[in-house]
């Protein structure tokens, strides 16, 4: 059964139209049964944003297989310019999809990145929820990530799924660096999640979530995020029908906005 619908693009980036069931059905499960290597980026406006200001991760983005939606932004987004997407698909989702597949059918896991006891932790937690799932290995993000031998040895482990939380950017890069030295695998940047998973942050409360207030349950958490959150502002007023076109009389075209210029 396949629920994808092509792709919708949103700032130049080419996001896969699908659901949460219907990515698993159509993409997940057949390429882990196959051993087909796949790689995913699960993207917000942050990243969207910063494909637009790094041309080599914009690069690195445009290589992956599947870049999801995983923000109410890029939904608002898509809707805005009349090419709405189906849902929501978020990284955290995603990865709990996967790690329960895999505790079912015997695959295994590689978790990468995040501070040692976050890392530590969330593999347990992962154990523990998904008792037969099997941990090809793990490590925390704070090594020297590019160093062959170290890539070399999770490599080894011949993981089915590897999941890689070293932030935005720097993990999408270190996949698309070494995902050729891995004979399979299907290959996920999961950002904080390991932080969530392990206990050591809490995902906003569902009431956050359902008022599509998730980013400001964080901005308080962690204030530091302000740039971030102004970034996204930006990004929501770029595409906000009324407002880019005055933007677009203070010379912001709207080719501009979706990343061209
Ligand atoms: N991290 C890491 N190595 C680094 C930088 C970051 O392992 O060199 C981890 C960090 O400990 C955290 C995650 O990457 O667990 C980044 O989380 P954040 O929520 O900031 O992700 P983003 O929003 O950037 O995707």
């Amino acid at each position: 059964m396949t629920e994808q619908h092509g792709n919708v693009t949103v700032m130049g980036i080419g996001f896969t139209n699908t659901t949460l069931e219907g990515f698993m059905d159509s993409t997940i499960r057949p390429c882990l049964a196959s051993e087909d290597k796949c790689f995913i980026v699960t993207a917000n406006p942050e990243i969207v944003i910063a494909t637009r200001d790094h041309p080599d991760f914009r690069e690195t983005v445009q290589s992956a297989d599947h870049v999801l939606p995983d923000g109410i932004g890029i939904i608002n987004a898509a809707k805005m310019m009349g090419t709405p997407l189906q849902e929501r698909v978020s990284g955290i989702d995603v990865m709990r999809e996967m790690l329960a597949h895999a505790e079912e059918k015997g695959y295994s896991a590689y978790f990468l990145g995040a501070k040692e006891t976050s890392n530590r932790k969330a593999a347990e937690r992962a154990q523990k929820k998904f008792p037969d799932l099997k941990i090809a290995g793990r490590h925390h993000g704070y090594a020297d990530l590019d160093d062959e031998a170290f890539v070399q040895d999770i490599a080894t482990t011949r993981p089915d799924i590897i999941f890689v939380a070293l932030g935005m950017m720097k993990q999408e890069h270190w996949i698309r660096r070494h995902m050729d030295r891995f004979d399979k695998g299907v290959f996920m940047g999961v950002g904080g999640s390991f932080d969530v998973l392990s206990g050591e942050a809490k995902r906003a409360p569902n009431i956050w979530i359902r008022f599509q207030l998730e980013w400001l349950y964080r901005l308080l958490k962690e204030p530091k995020r302000i740039f971030r959150v102004l970034k996204v502002a930006q990004f929501m007023m770029l595409h906000t029908p009324i407002i880019s076109r005055i933007m677009r009389l203070f010379g912001f075209s709207k080719t501009r906005a979706r990343g061209k210029g």
